[in-house]
């Protein structure tokens, strides 16, 4: 399949400044030489625990944030190379659908306004058009007409959602940073969000980043799946694979956390020691070193590569490397 995306070599490191001088005294690693491709209409789910670089990878990919170095190529261009006007086109192309609903709304807008901002901010100002495209939109994402006229605090948290889904699709985007969409909505909602975005991807061919820490919701909507552990990719491949062959043991940590069916049992339930290393001062060596049950001499030292273990699943583990 074709890649919309290539990232390579990509790092994010924020400079920790003293309060008053403004002197860096260091640096927080939130991401590590990241290489990653994400291929054309699928949904690449990226877990890993809060504080791992997920929504700093997004952000990058999306240049809302500008890395420190590294390439980020959509359709064969360099973004990070562009400037503000020549990434126009990129961002009528990409959309992001943020956490939480309930901030993500202007609250003083009526919803015709807020689905109408992204045209008058593309330049388009055909009322008709804009029109039309509104009402398929607010269809298509399983809503009534009646809301236009409405403000977003007369909706609930799962309505706003899909206002907030509408406005990211309403200038036809390739591609789509959903972050943490359904973190803040109630359990009986989240099908209902996790099964539009499906149907979106089908109807309007959407590649998707979906971001979440939660590897059960991962699991209900992905196609391949990537975890992050500090800064850095440590596991990727299919979600097939993935469940039946995961290999880092960080991986094996967050499949721990999904419940089993009755009457299941779950083999190698291993459990973490200490807890998630700061980014201003990770670990030597493998960054999973200070929490991982298996850990070895050389893995306080050495830093492992992503290495692939067979085709499309890559692996950061120095036990990985023994076995194959
Ligand atoms: Fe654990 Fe070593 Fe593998 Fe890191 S490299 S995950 S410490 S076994």
């Amino acid at each position: 399949m074709e890649n919309i995306f290539e990232i390579k070599n990509l790092n994010m490191h924020y400079p920790v400044t003293d309060g008053l001088l403004g002197n860096i005294k260091g640096y927080t690693y939130a991401l590590n030489n990241i290489n990653l491709e994400i291929k054309k209409n699928e949904i690449l789910g990226l877990v890993g625990e809060s504080g791992s670089g997920k929504s700093t990878l997004g952000n990058c990919i999306l240049k809302l944030i500008t890395p420190t170095n590294g390439e980020v190529i959509f359709e064969g261009e360099n973004i990070l190379l562009k400037n503000k006007d020549k990434l126009k086109d990129f961002r009528r192309k990409t959309g992001l659908i943020f956490q939480n609903p309930y901030m993500s709304l202007n609250p003083r807008m009526k919803i015709f306004d807020i689905l109408k901002e992204p045209f008058i901010i593309n330049g388009i100002k055909d009322k008709k058009l804009i029109e039309e495209k509104i009402k398929k939109i607010v269809k298509l994402t399983g809503m009534q007409e009646e809301i236009l006229t409405r403000y977003p605090h007369e909706f609930s948290g799962g309505q706003r959602q899909r206002i907030a889904i509408a406005r990211a699709i309403i200038l036809n985007p390739e591609f789509i940073v959903a972050d943490e969409p359904v973190s803040a909505l109630d359990v009986s909602i989240q099908a209902q969000i996790f099964n539009l975005l499906i149907s979106l991807k089908q109807h309007l061919n959407l590649t998707m980043l979906f971001i979440s820490h939660d590897l059960r919701i991962i699991k209900y909507i992905s196609d391949r799946i990537a975890v992050m552990y500090l800064g850095e990719i440590v596991e990727i491949t299919d979600k097939q694979e993935f469940f039946k062959n995961h290999k880092h043991p960080y991986s094996q940590i967050l499949l721990n956390a999904v419940p089993v069916m009755p009457g299941e049992r779950r083999e190698n339930k291993i459990i973490p020691t200490g807890e998630l290393p700061s980014p201003n001062n990770p670990p030597n060596g493998c960054k999973f070193h200070t929490r991982c049950p298996y850990v070895m001499e050389i893995c306080k030292t050495c830093h492992p590569e992503l290495k692939s273990v067979s085709q499309g699943h890559n692996v950061r583990c120095f036990l990985v490397e023994k076995s194959v």
